[in-house]
């Protein structure tokens, strides 16, 4: 889309003139990136002394796309990079629903987003946070600072002091890690060499990623052959482990991985091991991670593909009960006519709309800003009144 229609950027520019604590940390330290409609970040180098500055732009300028860098620098505005002075950056992670590959995402496409495709997401995210950055890395909850992207994913900030100063390098292996990448199979399935020995292997409250090879494969043991399945063993195979189940967990739970005979056992763990680090972890961003000047979406700004609030989330426990397409809404007063080309039924604000096929239909501004920046849905051309 190359612009859109005025009045939602009337609707953009009121909401920054009531918008409230929109600026960052250490603002005075940020670069700021602005995007239009063919481009999420098209000028960037901007840089506000007070919220007070920043909101005067957002209010003059109604930006559809609002990015801010997760470094700190002397010279935020300055350029080249190499003279802003670099002084840290927070740790990123980009969570993005088209990363997990879902089934419905071959139905509907890249560009929309479902609900399973956002709990999806909400879910690794959770994980990321409960299975990784708490419990391997460290950091307490009140380290991370959870964010709704405003479209289809998660970000999440460390902003713990130690973790400012970190290299490219050192945040790459951060995310390698993650990701399962470079893993030792040997390191965790000590005798997997040993020709007749018993196949000794990670128990479920081992720390760092045994552990979670061994829990993550019990919980596909209680799910049924369908799931083990999907870990890419042979149904008959499947089966049999299944059918075993009892007995398999209380060897694993006591490191025993051999209580049920597997050909070839060595290379068959391994394979569901890798298997299972890589559902865990695949959707983090990694080039995100590992770039220390890039700009992000600033938390509280309106997504320029939704119109919903890219918002800040208070806690673990608030994003366990977030809606998005609920509790993100920007624009809840009043209502419009737009003429949809063609939209997949889709949930806001708790009431269930369409699907619609040409056609035009009565909606609120949200969802009538929802159809019209995912670019299925325009102002009907004439006859008819513009939302307001
Ligand atoms: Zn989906």
């Amino acid at each position: 889309m190359q612009e859109a229609p005025e009045f939602i950027t009337k609707l953009i520019r009121e909401y920054y003139r009531n918008a409230a604590n929109i600026a960052p940390a250490a603002i005075e330290q940020r670069e700021f990136g602005f995007g239009n409609y063919e481009k999420k970040i098209s000028q960037r180098h901007f840089a506000f002394g007070s919220e007070k500055e920043l909101k005067g732009y957002l209010v003059k300028n109604a930006p559809p796309y609002v990015s801010y860098s997760a470094a700190y620098y002397r010279y935020p505005d300055a350029r080249p990079m190499e003279t802003k002075e670099w002084h840290g950056a927070e740790l990123i992670f980009d969570l993005d629903s088209t990363e997990l590959n879902l089934p419905c995402q071959k139905e509907h496409g890249s560009i929309w987003v479902c609900k399973d495709c956002l709990q999806g997401i909400k879910d690794e995210t959770i994980k990321l946070i409960e299975d990784f950055l708490i419990p391997d890395f460290g950091f307490s909850e009140q380290e991370i600072s959870i964010n709704f992207s405003g479209n289809r994913g998660y970000h999440l900030h460390i902003t713990k002091p130690s973790v400012l100063k970190l290299s490219a390098d050192a945040r790459k292996e951060i995310s390698n890690y993650i990701s399962g990448m470079g893993m030792d199979f040997s390191e965790f399935f000590p005798t997997s060499g040993t020709r007749g020995a018993k196949l000794v292997g990670p128990k479920p409250d081992d720390a760092g990623w045994g552990g979670k090879i061994a829990r993550s494969f019990v919980a596909s043991l209680e799910k049924g052959p369908e799931k083990l399945a999907s870990l890419g063993i042979d149904l008959p195979t499947a089966k049999k482990l299944y059918a075993k189940r009892a007995l398999i967990e209380l060897g694993i739970k006591g490191g025993n991985w051999d209580m049920v005979y597997i050909k070839k056992k060595t290379e068959f763990w391994k394979r569901i091991s890798d298997k299972q680090a890589i559902m865990q972890s695949d959707m983090i961003d990694k080039s995100v991670t590992g770039d220390t000047s890039r700009l992000i979406r600033l938390p509280g700004t309106i997504h320029g593909e939704t119109g919903l609030i890219a918002k800040k989330i208070g806690s673990l426990e608030e994003l366990k009960k977030f809606d998005p397409m609920k509790d993100a809404i920007a624009f809840r007063n009043g209502e419009g006519t737009v003429e949809v080309e063609s939209a997949m039924g889709f949930q806001m604000n708790g009431r269930t709309f369409g699907p619609y096929k040409h056609e035009h239909v009565r909606l609120p501004t949200y969802a009538a800003v929802y159809l019209i920046l995912k670019g299925v849905a325009k102002v009907p051309s004439k006859h008819q009144q513009a939302p307001a």
